[in-house]
């Protein structure tokens, strides 16, 4: 289990590199999806200047002519804006005039029946009502005027998205014969073509497109984070688990895996800190094990060390549940008792001392039955004790006099 500190850091570092893989596929995202709209852009923009152009160098040929005739067709109108708008040859053929202004809307008719394109010819300045500026039209003419060469448009009409397009007609010479009545000089703005197209088929394209990056966007974000996720949560259990191993080691003596010496001391100070702010009791007691270099002369250190661990499992057992027990020195051990008065200490230092006695059945090569007992010094916290090194020196004095005394004794005096 990871610790809380852990924990923590874990939710942090998850957040912060979630929020950044977020930020970044999200960037990534948007980036890709403007760079494309723009590129549909561009590429309309250059579709609708080929189609102008075209439209220009048509009507071009038309007004060198000088306006050129067709035969009449049933329905045909002549222009009657135009001089000589029908004529009739010798064989009795009807022709009807067509200058570039009407060639222009016929072709515009043709191609929007088929459903390309439609070109709209218009002037702020009208001579054909007809041809009356719509809103866009009528912007992109006003802005023609102030010098800008085109401009264009993306407009929704119907739930259809139209691609519009506006360059400016300059005044030539030829126009001139036509329009000169109107006040226009050569190279004046004389009106405009617009150029209209459905995008929405590319449209509709690009739209499916972004929902497909943004589907699979969503998949591999959250692969990646689940990956993360996962790597993360195994690699912070790995570490916890060594870290909780180095602080068990650090508070652990090795052969009977109760505290060492070293923590031992730093609880026991922290509980005389406690036990003084609180004015509570504090005892401790102080065990050594009695004629144990006998044991170790007779059965040697690796019985030596099984019967401290088994004399450690003993003392344990007695203990209350709130008592700090560490291997003081080698065949020593002191235990701390929080909140024991001195009837306390000394009852349940007898009590030790009773269940360390029975003999340890030891299951080494050869079956062994080992007798030990202890001796022990008790003391507890007064007034005067300054550090816990006052009270030790008084416990480890009744130590030595238990054992000055015969032994398997607890000393109190
Ligand atoms: P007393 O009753 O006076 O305490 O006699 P004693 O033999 O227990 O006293 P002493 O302090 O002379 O001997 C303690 C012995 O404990 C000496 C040492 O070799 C042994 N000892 C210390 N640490 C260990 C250990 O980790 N393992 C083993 N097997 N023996 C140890
Ligand atoms: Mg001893
Ligand atoms: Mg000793």
């Amino acid at each position: 289990m990871p610790l809380a500190r852990e924990t923590k850091i874990y939710k942090t570092f998850m957040v912060s590199i979630s929020l950044t893989i977020i930020a970044v596929l999200s960037g990534i995202f948007f980036i890709t999806t403007i760079r494309t709209r723009q590129l549909i852009d561009e590429e309309n923009i250059i579709q609708a200047r080929t189609l102008f152009n075209s439209i220009i160098w048509a009507r071009k040929w038309n007004a060198n002519h000088g306006g050129v005739y067709v035969e009449k067709k049933k329905g045909d109108k002549p222009n009657h804006y135009l001089d000589k708008a029908e004529i009739k040859t010798i064989d009795g053929k009807v022709f009807i005039r067509r200058n570039p202004a009407q060639m222009t809307r016929e072709i515009s008719e043709y191609a929007e029946k088929e459903g390309l394109f439609k070109f709209h010819l218009t002037s702020l300045n009208l001579l054909n009502p007809a041809n009356k500026p719509d809103d866009f039209e009528a912007r992109a003419l006003s802005l023609f005027e102030k010098g800008t060469k085109e401009t264009s448009y993306t407009e929704n009409k119907d739930g259809i998205t139209y691609f519009r397009y506006m360059a400016p007609l300059y005044t030539e010479k030829e126009c001139l014969q036509c329009h000169s009545n109107q006040g226009y000089k050569l190279g004046d703005v004389r009106g405009g073509i617009s150029i209209t197209f459905d995008i929405e088929n590319i449209r509709s394209k690009l739209g499916i497109n972004n929902i497909y990056t943004i589907i699979f966007g969503l998949l591999s974000t959250s692969f990646l984070l689940g990956l993360i996720f996962l790597f993360t949560a195994r690699l912070i259990k790995k570490t916890s688990e060594i870290q909780q191993r180095f602080e068990y080691l650090a508070v652990t003596d090795g052969l009977t895996g109760i505290f060492n010496r070293r923590h031992i001391m730093s609880r026991f100070n922290e509980e005389f800190e406690r036990a003084r702010r609180l004015k509570k009791n504090l005892g401790c007691i102080m065990i050594d094990v009695d004629k144990f270099k006998s044991i170790n002369d007779e059965f040697g250190h690796l019985v030596g060390d099984e019967v401290l661990r088994e004399t450690s499992i003993r003392i344990k057992n007695v203990i209350r549940i709130y008592d700090i027990l560490g291997r003081y020195g080698g065949e020593e051990f002191l235990i701390v008792l929080p909140d024991a008065d001195f009837d306390n200490t000394k009852s349940l230092a007898e009590r030790i001392r009773e269940n360390v006695k029975a003999d340890i059945f030891l299951a080494t090569d050869m079956p062994l039955h080992i007798h030990i007992t202890i001796s022990s010094g008790i003391a507890r916290m007064t007034d005067v004790d300054n550090s816990i090194d006052d009270i030790i020196k008084r416990a480890d004095k009744r130590l030595y006099k238990a054992k000055s005394s015969g032994r398997d004794r607890v000393e109190w005096l």
